[in-house]
């Protein structure tokens, strides 16, 4: 623990999609090399963790993930989603000298398969979603988006042993600034990306999914399956706007690029 602000980006698998499921009606047929990041700040007065990845045990194993399995995965992403290569984020997080047990804080961005994988590890955690998204990931009406929630993953928040603080619109962790969450819905109901202030980085923006990648971003492309794209395009602009305003990095969840660009832990950015 340092006494500046540190944030390390960690891939818990590679996942490689069919483009056009994640940018409406453009290229059919083109598959996308994306990933499954989770991220980990280093914050002078707590660990912070970012998402918790996918699930390695639902990859391996649906029919018996949860409580009550998760089949549906088999058809869905099962042979898009590889982990084999990769270890959960419980684990990877000990490549910073980080054990689970030291985690203080876990911010969702959502609550989708591929970002809340490895929740159940983080039991001294206080997690932070907001109120939207504990909501909608119960019982989304698009049986898309409902495939996307799996009880095995987060199911385990309603157990009295996890704290979780359902939060309501922005919120500044520490009261300093130096990470904030900002509401970002419309790829879900109640989702979030997380802004962070580095010594020498400056603002850094952790976008999540508010869009896929830059190509996303500049030609306002959302999946097919938004809760809302409207509302998930004025949540891109508001984030483009921020960016432009506080001359931030952002980096979306799967943009290849975008995670390419960070270090490689235990290579940090500060
Ligand atoms: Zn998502």
């Amino acid at each position: 623990m340092g006494d500046s602000v540190e944030l390390y980006a960690f891939n818990s698998g590679d996942w490689e999609y069919e483009y056009s499921s994640m940018m409406r009606l453009q290229r059919p047929g083109d598959s996308y090399p994306s990933l499954c990041p989770f991220y980990l700040i280093d914050h002078p007065e707590a660990t912070v963790l970012v998402d918790t990845g996918v699930s390695h045990d639902l990859v391996e194993n649906p029919a018996e993930y949860g409580a009550y399995g998760a089949p549906h995965f088999e058809a869905f992403a099962a042979d898009e989603i590889h982990t084999e290569e990769f270890r959960p984020a419980s684990e990877q997080i000990r490549d910073v000298g980080v054990d689970p047990e030291d985690v203080d804080f876990v911010v969702m961005t959502h609550l989708h398969l591929d970002h809340a994988g490895d929740v159940d590890s983080f039991p001294e955690a206080e997690f932070l979603v907001q109120q939207d998204e504990l909501a909608y990931a119960w019982w989304p009406a698009d049986p898309i988006q409902r495939k996307l929630y799996v009880e095995g993953d987060f199911g385990v928040l309603r157990s009295p042993e996890f704290d979780v603080t359902a939060i309501e619109g922005h919120h500044d962790l520490f009261g300093d600034g130096s990470v904030e969450c900002v509401p970002t819905p419309g790829h879900t109901a109640g989702h979030q990306s997380v802004v962070v202030e580095l010594d020498e980085a400056g603002t850094v923006v952790l976008g999540g999914d508010v869009a896929f990648t830059d190509e996303a971003v500049e030609r306002d492309l959302q999946p097919p399956f938004a809760w809302d794209t409207e509302e998930a395009l004025r949540s891109t602009r508001r984030l483009r706007d921020l960016v432009r305003r506080e001359d931030a990095d952002c980096y979306l969840a799967h943009d290849r690029e975008h995670h390419e660009a960070l270090p490689t832990p235990p290579e940090s950015l500060e």
